[in-house]
């Protein structure tokens, strides 16, 4: 147990063998057979292993181990994220997913709640456009009306999905969803604005929802991209707010509206063409005018504010205030020192979100 968790954590750091060695004082050599389990290290170089790679001394004992099933991944540019990284992104996803699970032993089963999806969704999925009433079944079954959803986050993670978002930002990673036994994850880049995040976020649940059910003709990614433009605004409100027919778009009104539904104002430009407001040469226009801004790379204005998983977080508090852990349980489970939570408790230290 020790020996895989030790390489876990080590290459969750991003070190190699020999760097994690010089931080320890043994050598490399030595690391190498702490991981295979030919060597156990002595509780002073555990301590010290621990220091290094930033984790308690808890974590190379801790039970829980989960296999993830990769769904979909979504980079920011075509090519794939390399090897390395995405080992980091993996490793830290683990990491949260294990403190879940962790969690989950500890408190009452009534506290969590089980992800379901609206039983009546097509089987088969034949055109795009058929996704517009799959995202509006999906909001209907999570009661989530028609209107703007205030924080996409909190919303899925209220509704049984473990949404994480990930401190190893390399910049090509903006999510991905997989499967760890029952539990559908959804992993989002932290340092992205919260229209991007939300987006993505939105999209890693599309691929939830629809991979089984499209028809070969159908690309996962065009079809995970309409859901989530559908799911973030639904047709009834795209032409309540632009109107059934435009000849142009101000760009100013697309930002207003980014701004009420969290929608990039790139994102609500194809909302518009998807649901025939504009016509496919008047959204190639707004796209050319975009380009030539430079918006492409950074939309004009304030970003959307990002969000934060804090569902983890909260739920410790919730079952330390019920006397469900100790102090040092809960300490171990948000990856913070017995002395920081107690800061934290007494509200002297406020920042910190679940450790990440
Ligand atoms: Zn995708």
């Amino acid at each position: 147990m020790l020996a895989e968790r030790l390489q876990q954590a080590r290459k969750s750091a991003g070190l190699s063998l020999r760097a994690l060695a010089e931080q320890v004082d043994v050598s490399a050599m030595m690391i190498s057979k702490y991981e295979r389990g030919v060597s156990t290290p002595s509780s002073g170089v555990l301590l010290a292993l621990a220091g290094a790679l930033g984790v308690r001394v808890e974590y190379f004992f801790r039970t829980a181990s989960v296999e993830l099933e990769r769904v979909e991944h979504r980079n920011r540019h075509v090519w794939k994220l390399p090897k390395s990284a995405e080992e980091k992104v993996l490793a830290d996803v683990r990491d949260q997913l294990e403190r879940w699970l962790a969690l989950y032993e500890v408190i009452p089963a009534p506290w969590s709640v089980e992800f379901t999806l609206p039983r009546t969704l097509p089987a088969v999925i034949e055109q795009l456009d058929d996704i517009e009433a799959v995202a509006n079944r999906v909001r209907e079954h999570w009661d989530l009306g028609l209107n703007p959803i205030p924080d996409l986050i909190d919303t899925l993670e209220a509704r049984g999905l473990k949404v994480f978002t990930t401190r190893y930002d390399d910049e090509r990673f903006e999510g991905m969803s997989a499967m760890a036994g029952d539990h559908h994850v959804i992993v989002v880049g932290g340092n992205w604005s919260g229209d991007r995040q939300r987006f993505t976020v939105a999209h890693e649940l599309g691929h939830l929802v629809l991979d089984e059910r499209l028809t070969d003709g159908i690309d996962k990614e065009a079809a995970a991209n309409r859901f989530a433009g559908a799911f973030l605004v639904p047709a009834e409100k795209v032409k309540e707010a632009l109107g059934e027919r435009r000849r142009s778009l101000e760009a100013r009104e697309l930002y207003i509206l980014k701004h009420e539904f969290g929608l990039s104002m790139a994102g609500w430009s194809y909302r518009a063409l998807d649901t025939g407001v504009i016509s496919k040469a008047t959204q190639r226009a707004f796209w050319s005018l975009f380009a030539k801004k430079g918006w492409k790379q950074k939309e004009p204005g304030e970003p959307f504010p990002s969000e934060t998983p804090r569902l983890f977080e909260q739920t410790v508090y919730r079952a330390l205030g019920e006397g469900f852990i100790g102090e040092s349980k809960a300490a171990e489970l948000l990856s913070i020192s017995v002395h920081e939570l107690a800061a934290r408790r007494r509200m002297e230290s406020v920042n910190g979100d679940a450790g990440q």
